[in-house]
């Protein structure tokens, strides 16, 4: 096997010109909430990014975007130390690749052994908003913190707490001593319309799009704004989880339910790939007609024991995909108003 050639100077200097890319990119999208670019150019870039890495790994430093889950913390929020990491998700674009992936995850399961290769796919909606983790000791919410960089978040608890739906004491009982709840806030379609149209009627400036409105509702100052907000929130992980009695991420959600938390309807868990490509589909065809944005498909392995023998990269879970659905033509006029969050 060929050793791949030294870089040249240009491949070099268009790593470098890239990797800082990305990481204003990222600096708008996540600190400001006002992106720059559509997010299908900024991952057409993160992609070439990875490109290059791939060929020469050499290139790769420590603080490469490709090595670190996006998102800095704020001076204006107290930091919070996540008990267990949060990450991000690997992406596929097309169907093709996810099928490499499948394939590829399969083979691992395989190794694994014992049951692994009948492991079934938990097959979820990407919900286009913004991570959280919450963190419940002995059924009561003690902290909420937004992901950051995976490692230390930002503490929202006041502002969190403006949402209706989300417990500050769990129903029943058997909780774990400590649980970390991962999940999405995010902006209903409808109410993210109908907040813009008022917004409007008032002479002020529309919020962007649901996504950056729910980062930026959700770390507003003041917890009154945020209460202004339509926010709401789906569970979709757990990360910490001392004594949990579950044995897979599905028998989780059908607890966190029981306990009044807001698991999302739309999930399914699957035996085969054939359903995965169905569910795709499905929802591919009626993805505006949601509750809420999505721009993707996530599919995660559903059983805990195969999820910790797969692991993670520094990046991501070796257990989950994110499949995203082609970008629509759309007109993102609205990106060029002033964003108001
Ligand atoms: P990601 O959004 O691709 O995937 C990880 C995140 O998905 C999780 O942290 C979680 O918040 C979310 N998620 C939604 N539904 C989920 C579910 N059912 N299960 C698990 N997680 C779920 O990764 P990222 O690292 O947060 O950001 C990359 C995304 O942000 C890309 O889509 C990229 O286009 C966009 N982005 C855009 C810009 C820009 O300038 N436009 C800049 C940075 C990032």
């Amino acid at each position: 096997h060929e050793p791949e050639a030294i870089p040249s100077e240009a491949l070099r200097g268009e790593y470098e010109n890239l990797a800082d890319l990305v990481r204003k990119y990222r600096f708008a999208y996540y600190q400001q909430d006002a992106p720059l670019v559509s997010d299908a150019e900024f991952d057409s870039l993160f992609r070439r990014l990875e490109e290059i890495e791939a060929l020469h790994p050499e290139l790769v430093a420590n603080d490469s975007p490709t090595q670190e889950v996006g998102g800095e913390v704020s001076a204006a929020f107290a930091p919070v130390e996540h008990l267990q990491r949060m990450y991000s998700l690997e992406d596929v674009f097309s169907l093709e690749e996810l099928e490499a992936w499948l394939n590829r995850a399969e083979a691992s399961i395989e190794k694994i052994g014992d049951g692994g290769a009948r492991a079934a796919w938990l097959t979820e909606l990407k919900i286009d908003g913004l991570a959280v983790n919450l963190l419940y000791r002995d059924g009561k919410l003690v902290r909420a913190a937004t992901r950051g960089d995976g490692t230390t978040g930002e503490d929202i608890t006041h502002n969190l707490l403006t949402i209706k739906e989300i417990p500050q004491e769990l129903r029943g009982g058997g909780f774990p001593a400590e649980m970390e709840v991962r999940g999405e806030v995010f902006i209903p379609s409808k109410a993210f319309a109908e907040f813009n149209e008022a917004l409007i009627e008032a002479g002020k400036a529309p919020l962007a799009n649901p996504r950056n409105a729910a980062a930026g509702s959700l770390r507003q100052k003041d917890p009154a704004e945020t209460a202004k907000r339509p926010l709401k929130m789906f569970v979709h992980g757990i990360g910490a989880r001392e004594g949990l009695d579950a044995g897979s991420q599905s028998e989780t959600y059908a607890l966190l339910n029981e306990w009044g938390l807001p698991v999302s309807p739309y999930f399914e868990v699957l035996e085969t790939r054939e359903d995965v490509l169905g569910f795709i589909k499905r929802y591919g065809d009626q993805r505006h007609k949601l509750l809420h944005e999505i721009d993707g498909i996530v599919i995660k392995v559903d059983d805990f024991g195969t999820q910790r023998a797969l692991g993670n990269t520094t990046r991501v879970p070796r257990w989950a995909v994110a499949y995203k659905y082609p970008p629509e033509e759309v007109h993102t006029k609205l990106l060029d108003i002033q964003v108001n969050v």
